[in-house]
Order: structure tokens, then C-alpha cells, then sequence
């Protein structure tokens, strides 16, 4: 018997978490559901709150580390159809939580519709990239969002207006439990041009990224829109550093690859030496980009 037995087929226990997050690492979940509709999200998250069992929701898993031995509580997969529609009119594209923002991307650029090009080569899906206000040098997700719809602590839907929206680098005042879907305000340009744009991004994107190893994306924040953790890491001579399994990109530091065999505590340990020596050699406190589940 276990809280969710009368979810049959909805949810099941001890599920390996390390197949949905990028860095292919990590203990597995009490309990794991992908619901297939809101009526069973809320569901879910009304036992937990009945249950005193904790929750978390996973999107495209491209910003999270799961520690090894796993966690105590529900992880929500966002990924059925019902969460992933993408509805365009006029200058206005809705997206649910869990489309792709490679789908969104395309989608808004066979509309002819310009802005959200600017996150081409950024995995992960709308709900997680709006959590993080997901973006780079050209641009953010935030700056598009008309308006997002969540599900607050009260399992209730609402509607957050542009003006009660707030976002800044790498984080937004969205922390309702849920982002259920948001609507998007771009702008009219031909579809050939958006599309020469997002293969210009793309290639620098690829230039700048390790490739063929289990990573995630950058492990910490800026200390400042002029300081970036990648340069500091590097200036401190960590490239190529390596802990059990985890090692320091030598494409950009502010990455970690796990090669074939590493542990999470290895990641871990390698973000603890990093942290450890820019503190030592430069002053600077480096803050986590990614989640440590
Ligand atoms: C190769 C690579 C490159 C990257 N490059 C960039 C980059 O250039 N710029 C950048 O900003 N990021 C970058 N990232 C990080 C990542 O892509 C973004 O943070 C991303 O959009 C996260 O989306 P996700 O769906 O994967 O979120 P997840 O990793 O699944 O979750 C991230 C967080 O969001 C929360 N969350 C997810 N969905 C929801 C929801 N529906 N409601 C409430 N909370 C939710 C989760 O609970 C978690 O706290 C990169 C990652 C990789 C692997």
C-alpha cells in the first residue's frame, strides 16, 4: 500500500530519474507520475498536500541534478499532449508548460513571428524556461510573456497579467507551484528572415558548447551582467579539472560533463572546489544556475 495506490497506472514508485534529466544522473523518486490531464495534476498534488508528501515538477530536465540517493516525493512530469498545445493568432502564441521551446521557436517562425529566436540551441520546455526566465545575450524568454497561467498553492487556476509578472537574469517572480501555460506577444517579420536568425544563433550556440558527453546547461549565475562565471572559472586554471567522473568543459567552464560511470556527488564535489577556489582567487560568491534536486 503506498499513498497513491488508488492512482492506478498514474503513478509508480522508485523510478530512476536519471533517463528524464540531460545529465543522465541521479537516484530515482518516491513517486513519479506524468498526468494526462489538469484534473489529474490537481489531483495528485491534493494528496500530497493530504499525505504531507513534498512534490516537484519536471519539464525537459535540462536545468536539474538529482543527488544519488534520490528523493523523498512526487516528481510531476509535464509531457502529455494536454500540457503541450501551441495555439497562434494574430501576434499572440499560447504554449502549455511542456512544449518544447524548440517547438515554440518553430512554430512562432512559420507564423512569421519574431523574438522568441533569440533562445534557439536552449533546451527544455516553456514551463522550466520560464521558472529560470531561460536566455542568453540577445535576449530572455520574460521579456515576450503577455501573460502566464498557473496553478497557485490552492490548486486554483489563475491568470498572471504581464504587469504582475517580474523577470530578471536567469530568475522570475513565477514560483506558483505550477506554470500551466503562457501567451507569448511577438512581432510581424517574414519567416525567411527569423529563420536565417535562428540559424546564425544555432551556429554560434554549437561553437561555444561541449557536445557528446552528459551535461546540463551553465552551473551558475553571473555574478554580474559584466562578470561571467565561465571566464572567472577559467581564469582560476579549471578547465579540464576532474572529480571521480565529473569534469570541468574545456569548450566552457561554466559546464560540467559526466562521463560514462560519474556520480552526482562527483558533480556536487567538482561545484564545491569551484566555488571554493573562485571564492579563494577572486572574491566572488558563485550562485547555482541549476537545481540540485
Ligand atoms: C545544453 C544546454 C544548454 C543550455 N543553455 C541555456 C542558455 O543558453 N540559457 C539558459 O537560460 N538556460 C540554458 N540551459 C538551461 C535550461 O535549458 C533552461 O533552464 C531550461 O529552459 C529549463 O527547462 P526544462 O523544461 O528543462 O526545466 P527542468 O530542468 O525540467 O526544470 C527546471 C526548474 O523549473 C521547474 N519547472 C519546470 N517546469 C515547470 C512548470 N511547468 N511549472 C513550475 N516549475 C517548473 C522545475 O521544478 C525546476 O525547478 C541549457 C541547458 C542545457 C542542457
Amino acid at each position: 500500500m503506498h499513498a497513491f495506490d488508488d492512482f492506478p497506472g498514474l503513478v509508480t514508485t522508485e523510478e530512476s530519474l536519471a533517463p528524464w534529466v540531460w545529465f543522465r544522473l541521479g537516484g530515482p523518486a518516491a513517486y513519479f507520475a506524468s498526468p494526462r490531464r489538469l484534473d489529474e495534476l490537481v489531483a495528485l498534488l491534493k494528496r500530497c498536500r493530504e499525505q504531507g508528501i513534498a512534490f516537484k515538477i519536471l519539464g525537459g530536465g535540462s536545468n536539474v541534478l538529482v543527488r544519488d540517493e534520490g528523493l523523498d516525493a512526487l516528481v510531476v512530469h509535464l509531457e502529455s499532449p494536454f500540457f503541450a498545445d501551441v495555439q497562434v493568432r494574430d501576434q499572440i502564441v499560447e504554449a502549455g508548460a511542456a512544449v518544447p521551446l524548440t517547438a515554440l521557436i518553430s512554430h512562432s517562425a512559420r507564423a512569421g513571428l519574431a523574438g522568441l529566436e533569440v533562445l534557439t540551441g536552449i533546451p527544455g520546455t516553456v514551463g522550466g524556461a520560464l521558472r529560470g526566465n531561460a536566455g542568453g545575450r540577445q535576449g530572455a524568454i520574460g521579456q515576450f510573456v503577455r501573460r502566464a497561467t498557473v496553478l497557485d498553492p490552492a490548486h486554483e487556476i489563475q491568470v498572471r497579467d504581464r504587469d504582475d509578472l517580474s523577470f530578471a537574469d536567469r530568475a522570475s517572480n513565477l514560483d506558483d507551484p505550477v506554470i500551466l501555460s503562457a501567451e507569448f506577444e511577438l512581432e510581424p517579420e517574414e519567416p525567411e528572415a527569423v529563420v536565417r536568425r535562428m540559424r546564425r544563433i544555432w551556429i554560434i550556440k554549437k561553437e561555444n558548447q561541449p557536445y557528446g558527453h552528459q551535461f546540463s546547461g551553465c552551473i551558475f549565475k553571473n555574478p554580474s551582467t559584466d562578470v561571467s562565471a565561465g571566464a572567472l572559472i577559467d581564469q582560476a586554471g579549471l578547465k579540464g579539472t576532474r572529480f571521480g567522473g565529473a569534469e570541468v568543459s574545456d569548450r566552457h567552464a561554466n559546464f560540467i560533463i559526466a562521463h560514462p560511470g560519474a556520480k552526482a556527488a562527483d558533480v556536487l564535489q567538482l561545484i564545491d572546489r569551484i566555488r571554493q577556489r573562485v571564492w579563494q582567487q577572486f572574491g566572488y560568491e558563485l550562485e547555482l544556475q541549476i537545481q540540485v534536486w
